[in-house]
């Protein structure tokens, strides 16, 4: 009886694995893990870095990655990987990568998803700063670093025109500049690993 209780039967074991611990993994991890492999989310990928959900916005999906990339590599560093970019022009799209109320999202170095709403330089600048974020401090390592400091450089490196920010982040970017007054690049990246 006692022994019984120690070690669980194999059904009950069973019901925790179906009932708990399967919908908890999938709800954290499958729609980033979307991702990984965006055309098994009904994306097609034209290019191995351009993924999207409508083939007839690709030139201007390719205009924007162009001018994302080249912007950040000049302004934040040069991209040691060619970042991944999945563009959605349905929020059908953005809700099976589970952006939610997100304009567009970014998973690590893996890649970005663009939202409907975010098909702009600027947008895709800032999420492009976040996978040279993951790249230069490592993926856990941004989760560690401080909210001003990650989403302050991507709104303020990404040149988003937008005067004043919502909150948090208009905090976020006035922290930022005053912490990166007089710092060049690669001391940048120097002094983050401190934070
Ligand atoms: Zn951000």
């Amino acid at each position: 009886m006692y022994r019984h209780f120690l070690k669980p039967p194999p059904l009950s074991r069973l019901a925790m694995l179906l009932f708990v611990i399967v919908p908890v993994a999938s709800w954290v991890l499958v729609k980033p893990v979307r991702v990984l492999a965006p055309t098994l989310a009904g994306v097609t990928c034209p290019t191995s870095v351009i993924c999207l959900d409508d083939v007839a916005q690709l030139g201007a999906a390719a205009d924007l990655y162009a001018e994302g990339t080249a912007f950040v590599a000049a302004r934040v560093g040069a991209f040691g990987h060619a970042p991944r970019v999945i563009f959605c022009a349905s929020e059908a799209c953005a809700a099976s990568f589970g952006l939610g109320e997100r304009s567009a999202v970014t998973v690590g170095t893996i890649g970005t998803v663009i939202g409907p709403r975010a098909w702009k330089p600027y947008y895709l600048r800032h999420e492009l700063i976040h996978q040279l974020q993951a790249e230069n401090l490592g993926t856990i390592g941004v989760l560690l670093k401080p909210s001003w400091f990650v989403e302050g450089m991507a709104y303020a490196l990404s040149d988003d025109p937008r005067a004043v920010l919502a909150a948090p982040w208009q905090g976020y970017r006035a922290q930022f500049n005053a912490w990166n007054a007089g710092n060049s690049l690669p001391r940048l990246w120097a002094l983050a690993k401190d934070l």
